[in-house]
C-alpha cells in the first residue's frame, strides 16, 4: 500500500440472504461520504436490472477460476453454485486513496479476510429479528421458487452460527435504527487514535512541552 494518504478503514458486513443488507449498505454509502462499497466479481448470471460494473463485475466461470489461480482474490466463495470474490488490488487501491471500504460478503469470505489480514477489518453481522421474519421476507420477495427459499433458509440457519466470530452485531428490525447503529460503529472506528494521528499530531504540537 502506498503512503499517499492515511489508509482507510476496512469493514466487512455479512448477513443471511433476506436480512435486507443491500438496502442497509445502500443507505450507509448514501449517508457517509468517503465510504465506498467494494464491487465484487461473480460468475452468477446477471439478474434483470443489474448492471455489469455497477452491481458486480460479471465474469465467466472460466475467467473467475483463472483469477483464483492467479491469486487475484483477497477472498472468494462458492455460494449456491456461483462464485463470488473480492479482488485484492481493488481494495488496496481504494484504501490507499484514503477511502473507507465496505465488503458485503458471506461468512466464508469473512473468515478468509480475517485469516489473510488479521486485525485489519472491522466485522459487522446483521441479524434478522427472527427466523420467522426472515422466512416471511424471503417468501414476500416472491422472486424465488419455494425450493430456493428453503435452501436460503437452511443456509441462513448455518450462517447465524458464525455470529460469534464478528466484532459487532446489529439487528435489522427497523431500517433507520439499524443503519444508525452501523453509522455509530463506523464513526467510532474512524475516531480510533491510530486513524486520528494526522489530525491530532499538529494539535498536540501546539501545546508547550
Ligand atoms: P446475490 O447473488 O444475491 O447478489 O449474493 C449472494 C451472496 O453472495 C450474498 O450473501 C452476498 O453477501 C455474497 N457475496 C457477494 N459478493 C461476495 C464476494 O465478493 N465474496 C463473498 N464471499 N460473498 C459475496
Amino acid at each position: 500500500m502506498s503512503n499517499r494518504a492515511p489508509a482507510g478503514a476496512l469493514f466487512v458486513i455479512s448477513a443471511p440472504s433476506g436480512t435486507g443488507k443491500t438496502t442497509v449498505v445502500d443507505r450507509l454509502v448514501e449517508r457517509l461520504p468517503n465510504l465506498v462499497r467494494s464491487r465484487s466479481y461473480t460468475s452468477r448470471p446477471r439478474r434483470p436490472g443489474e448492471v455489469d460494473g455497477v452491481d458486480y463485475n460479471f465474469v465467466s466461470r472460466d475467467r473467475f477460476e483463472a483469477m483464483v489461480r492467479a491469486g487475484e482474490f483477497l477472498e472468494w466463495a462458492d455460494i449456491f453454485g456461483n462464485l463470488y470474490g473480492t479482488r485484492r488490488q481493488d481494495i488496496e487501491d481504494l484504501l490507499a486513496d484514503g477511502h473507507d471500504v465496505v465488503l458485503v460478503i458471506d461468512v466464508q469470505g469473512a473468515r478468509q479476510v480475517r485469516e489473510r489480514l488479521p486485525g485489519r477489518a472491522v466485522e459487522i453481522f446483521v441479524l434478522p429479528p427472527s427466523y420467522e421474519v426472515l422466512a416471511s421476507r424471503l417468501r414476500g420477495r416472491n422472486k424465488d421458487p419455494e425450493e430456493a427459499i428453503a435452501r436460503r433458509l437452511a443456509t441462513a440457519s448455518a450462517e447465524v452460527g458464525a455470529v460469534e466470530e464478528y466484532d459487532y452485531v446489529v439487528v435489522n428490525d427497523e431500517l433507520d435504527r439499524c443503519v444508525g447503529e452501523i453509522e455509530a460503529i463506523i464513526a467510532a472506528e474512524r475516531a480510533r487514535l491510530a486513524r486520528r494521528r494526522p489530525q491530532i499530531d499538529p494539535i498536540l504540537a501546539t501545546f508547550p512541552r
